[in-house]
């Protein structure tokens, strides 16, 4: 996946509740696709690493199918995560890997590589997931480019959800997917109507919304002073709660078979500077990453056939670096 421009902001006010903000995503173009934009937000560039994230579909790729032309990253380290629908990765290292439901492709830009992504010849009429990109603490962002696939994730059965921890670590679960700063990328799936607490590592800050179904998330307190009660945040496919550091845990109430993504770090402390499908640190170093796919320093995406992606223009007054 790939964002056309630097204003990447979900849009409305959060609603602030002793520290949790719900926000609700941008609607954004990619390609043939409309998605749902949850991350970055204005008022905070990641959360732990984790610095974008787009969810789109369930739709029908029927025919046409989806179609990302080769384009470069540097700095992040992308998630794909299906929940239906399989997708076809290859990149300018020479992979070449079909993804499912279930597993987890991984692509470390480093210092750079590129990639496309599109549906395989014959392929599923059915589309949905979620494109996620990590960012690289400083220490490594420079770090070679590697691509890994991981068709079996850990997996558990917990408090009536099935889990499964696709990067980091959750639940005593630790994926093997490579990683490079504390954080949790999970998927809950309700398996009744359920309400059950989920743990939380206190060092995280976190985001949890909700890709399939319907859900109610935090505990209903009561205003000591007032006596209204603050009733719990209801998340659909759109929104997103947000949970600052310190807390233990989560109470989810959720219908049957309703999908969750728990997202979680330590908080990254670094400022980023994103623009187009590049994240560094200072505008030169953007300027640098545009000139060199412009000059085709990135490599070749092999066995795509059409032309490669061309970068935006370059506008100063848009690069903006928030921590
Ligand atoms: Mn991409």
């Amino acid at each position: 996946m790939s964002t056309r421009d630097a204003d990447v902001d979900a849009v409305g006010p959060p609603v602030v509740n002793e520290g949790l903000e719900l926000t609700t995503a941008r609607l954004a173009t990619v390609g043939n696709q409309t998605l749902r934009r949850l991350l970055p937000l204005r008022q905070r560039r990641s959360v732990g690493a984790w610095c974008f994230a787009d969810h789109y579909g369930p739709m029908s790729v029927d025919g046409v199918g989806m179609n990302v032309p080769p384009h470069p990253h540097i700095g992040i380290q992308t998630v794909t995560w299906l929940l239906a629908g399989d997708v076809l990765h290859t990149d300018s290292l020479g992979s070449e890997q079909l993804i499912r439901p279930g597993q987890l492709n991984l692509m470390t830009a480093g210092r750079g590589i590129a990639h496309a992504e599109v549906s395989p010849a014959t392929h599923d009429p059915q589309l949905h997931g979620v494109q996620l990109w990590v960012a690289l603490p400083d220490a490594a962002r420079t770090t070679a480019p590697g691509f890994e696939h991981h068709g079996v994730l850990p997996f558990m059965r917990a408090d009536g959800f099935d889990v499964t921890v696709f990067m980091g670590s959750f639940g005593g679960l630790r994926s093997p997917a490579t990683t490079f700063s504390d954080i949790v990328g999970a998927q809950l799936t309700a398996r009744w109507n359920l309400r059950a607490p989920v743990a939380l590592a206190p060092s995280f800050e976190h985001v949890i919304f909700v890709v399939s179904g319907w859900a109610r998330v935090a505990s209903v307190t009561k205003d000591t002073d007032t006596g209204m009660e603050q009733g719990p945040v209801a998340l659909e496919p759109g929104n997103m709660l947000y949970l600052p550091p310190g807390r233990e845990d989560v109470t989810v109430t959720a219908a049957d078979e309703t999908t969750l993504i728990l997202l979680g770090g330590v908080p990254l402390g670094e400022p980023l500077l994103m623009w187009w499908n590049f994240v560094a640190r200072t505008p030169e170093e953007i300027a640098a990453a545009v000139a060199q796919w412009r000059d085709g320093e990135f490599g070749v995406v092999g066995g795509y056939a059409g032309e490669p992606l061309a970068a935006p223009p370059l506008d100063p007054r848009r690069l903006i670096i928030r921590a």
